[in-house]
């Protein structure tokens, strides 16, 4: 039965702002009503919760034959990256980074914290890594045994073409990482159309849960081969597979209230007619808040063509009276908690289209970014000539 509060977007409860970041993010009340009850780890109706949570994950992944597992792992999605480098590749393996942003370097700092040989290719803060680029990487270096890719650039809002990534990773023989963490469940990826060994996801992005804990879909044969890769106890996904697999329990303390609440936002991306419904509604976010923020004056970092539907950057104003952290304050009295820049070179802000919203909520979010130029007395947003000369430059 569909409830008619499922499909409606009320604010969320009294004076509590909306999220616009890539997560935690606002979620639906009745995700939140879920974590009202304490549940037993090892009890039977907790166990039947996990099964659930990782048969759904999987269909969502397209897994019909069953070529694949998944594995819920406690911890933010840093620990599931971190887990997944220690326990897919081996200890003498070396991995190619590609790297567009923070989370592609804080890929090769976590391969640098595990000792596991690796090499970077850095494309800055604006292009993606291209499948010719990996061909040649990969042909260059035999050494090379994986490949980690980072689905969205969560840091400038950059989808990768994972697609064709997956290719040269495949045609060069060698096993494709991905970290889906932003992306998972709000940009399609068919385990029986990519190539990939292993990816990554957390509960708080694109499923709208709570944070506490991601997960990892593999292919059973990697997570058979990954047996003994691992430094870490904890980290180590053979082991949590095993376990879970054998008692159908976590194999420590899982946090109960994150998967409840997961599992009502599952029950919600079904609704909505999965990841096609929820990449059409962030889609129109996206497309609501850049129209709205150009009229503006606002310039993205990004050309359209590599916009995601999940978050957007924008250049800081060049104008004297625009300040980041009054802009911020401004917002939120609004009702509108936005993300500071994670630019290396540029000043920018951040809006994540992701959450429990939709596009009239985007049309007020636009409205309150005019109304906070005002107050600070901003009548141009446009930015400084070095951000576009810059962007012109390294997109040449
Ligand atoms: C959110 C995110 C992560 C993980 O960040 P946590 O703060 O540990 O949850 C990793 N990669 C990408 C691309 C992300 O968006």
């Amino acid at each position: 039965m569909t409830n008619p509060s499922d499909t409606a977007f009320p604010p969320p409860a009294m004076g509590e702002p909306y999220l616009l970041t890539p997560g935690p993010l606002t979620t639906a009340a009745s995700v939140k009503q879920a974590m009202l009850r304490d549940w037993g780890s090892w009890d039977g109706d907790f166990r039947a919760m996990t099964a659930e949570l990782r048969r759904k994950l999987l269909a969502i992944a397209g897994d019909v034959d069953g070529t694949c597992d998944c594995v819920p792992l406690q911890g933010s999605g840093t620990f599931a990256v971190e887990a997944m480098l220690g326990s897919f590749v081996p200890r003498d393996g070396k991995v190619l980074v590609l790297a567009n942003g923070a989370y592609g370097l804080r890929a090769a700092e976590t391969l640098r914290y595990l000792g596991r040989a690796h090499a970077v290719i850095d494309k800055g803060d604006y292009l993606p890594p291209r499948g010719d680029e990996v061909a040649a990487a990969l042909a260059a270096d035999p050494a090379i045994t994986h490949v980690i890719a980072i689905h969205c650039e969560t840091s400038s809002g950059i989808l990768n073409p994972l697609g064709e990534i997956a290719e040269a990773v495949a045609a060069a023989g060698r096993k494709l990482l991905v970290d889906s963490m932003s992306a998972f469940g709000g940009v399609a990826f068919d385990v029986n159309t990519i190539a990939f060994e292993a990816l990554v996801s957390s509960a708080n992005k694109c499923i709208e849960g709570v944070p506490g804990f991601s997960f990892v879909i593999a292919r059973k044969d990697a997570l058979e081969a990954a047996a003994g890769n691992s430094h870490s106890l904890s980290l180590d996904i053979h082991a949590q597979w095993a376990y879970m697999n054998k008692t159908g329990q976590w194999r420590f303390t899982p946090p109960t209230h994150a998967v409840a609440a997961f599992l009502e936002a599952l029950r919600l991306h079904e609704i909505e007619g999965g990841v096609a419904g929820r990449r059409a509604r962030y889609t129109r976010n996206r497309d609501v808040l850049v129209a709205g923020m150009r009229a503006l004056g606002f310039e993205t970092l990004l050309k359209d063509q590599w916009l995601s539907p999940i978050i957007v950057t924008f250049f800081n104003p060049a104008h004297p009276a625009f300040v980041f952290t009054r802009f911020y304050d401004l917002m939120k009295e609004k009702g509108f908690i936005i993300y500071p820049g994670k630019l290396t070179v540029v000043d920018s802000f951040r809006v994540g289209c992701i959450g429990r919203m939709d596009e009239h909520v985007m049309r007020r979010a636009v409205g309150a970014a005019g109304e906070a130029l005002f107050d600070m007395g901003v009548d141009d947003a446009t930015p400084p000539e070095a951000a576009i000369a810059e962007r012109a430059r390294l997109a040449a």
